[in-house]
């Protein structure tokens, strides 16, 4: 299996501050991996020790076969990286932006020129294309970020927070385009406040906390792993526990039943008919409860994703 990620036994100690603590990743090359965890997991710090923008404290990353301590410059010729704190020289136009970033990557002048009218096009910046990157709006801040990664083709597209204030119909033009990307053979690692925005579009995701990574797996897999899922039924109508005995774990609340099942099987139409043999007795709604990401980040973390957006991030406060 070719990777485009090999993470081992990486740690990166500020003072006598743990970010990232021994972890290990290998990310197999085509795959989507979204990092999600609470401010100050140590998301940014690892993503900054794959680009080579911190040296870890142990270990090694190697990107492609390459390592980026002792390879940089080969590591970084597989990697566009849109940062999550913005990097981008002041005086310069985006359409500048662009081309001089095309630079990097060992563009020809004339080859940078015609990429960076390109990703214009992409992300719908042409008409912007002389104002400079200050004036922006925050969205087209993030989508100038991530034509910049794109500039050199990367194989490795990594993302720290691209949606973070994008409003709703671009985020999802972004996931379609990322979505391309991925099945057009890019590796695209992504961090995210957005829980539906990992659930849409990673295949597997990492849970991260106190710089470890806490739990991996497909978004269904950790589903099925944290969340009990259970049909709910709304009932009119007479209703008494002892009439159901033989349903395991049934409980009733108000006019409501809730029983942990995983699909709608024969329990279910079992249940179904008890409860409209009764005169009088009706079914006003039913419906399968599966979990989400949202209850299995719960679970890992302690925490919900909504705390988070709430609370200020411990990065910011330390970078300020
Ligand atoms: P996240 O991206 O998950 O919010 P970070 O990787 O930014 O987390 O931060 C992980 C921890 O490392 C935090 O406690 C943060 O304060 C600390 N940290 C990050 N960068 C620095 C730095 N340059 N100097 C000192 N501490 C840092």
């Amino acid at each position: 299996m070719v990777f485009a990620v090999q993470i081992s036994d990486l740690s990166k100690r500020y003072g006598s501050l743990t970010a990232i603590d021994h972890l290990q990743l290998e990310i197999p090359s085509g795959e989507f991996l979204g990092l999600l965890g609470p401010n100050g997991a140590g998301k940014s710090t690892l993503i900054n020790c794959i680009v080579g923008l911190a040296k870890p404290t142990t270990g090694e990353v190697k990107v492609f076969g390459h390592s980026v301590r002792s390879e940089p410059l080969k590591a970084k010729s597989f990697m566009g990286f849109s940062p999550q704190e913005v990097n981008v020289e002041r005086f310069f136009n985006l359409r500048r932006t662009l081309e001089f970033q095309g630079g990097f990557y060992g563009l020809s002048k004339a080859r940078a020129k015609d990429r960076a009218q390109e990703m214009l096009e992409q992300f719908g910046l042409v008409e912007k294309a002389k104002e400079q990157f200050f004036r922006l709006s925050g969205g087209m801040r993030k989508r100038l970020l991530i034509a910049r990664a794109m500039m050199g083709y990367p194989k490795l597209l990594i993302l720290d927070e691209p949606t973070a204030g994008v409003d709703v119909a671009q985020r999802h033009e972004l996931w379609k385009y990322l979505s391309h990307l991925n099945r057009d053979g890019t590796t695209i690692i992504l961090t995210t406040h957005y829980i539906d925005e990992a659930q849409a579009l990673c295949e597997r995701v990492g849970i991260i906390n106190h710089g470890r990574i806490l739990e991996l797996g497909s978004p269904a897999k950790l589903i099925d792993q944290y969340c009990e899922s259970k049909i709910r039924v709304t009932i009119e109508g007479p209703m008494d526990l002892s009439e159901f005995r033989d349903f395991p774990k049934l409980s009733i609340n108000g006019n409501e039943i809730t029983m942990p099942t995983h699909s709608l099987g024969p329990t279910t139409e079992r249940l179904m008919a008890r409860l409209t043999e009764i005169p009088g007795r009706r079914v006003l709604d039913l419906n399968l409860h599966r979990g989400n990401l949202e209850e299995v980040f719960l679970r890992v973390t302690g925490k919900t994703m909504a705390q988070e957006a709430d609370e200020p991030s411990e990065t910011t406060v330390a970078k300020l």
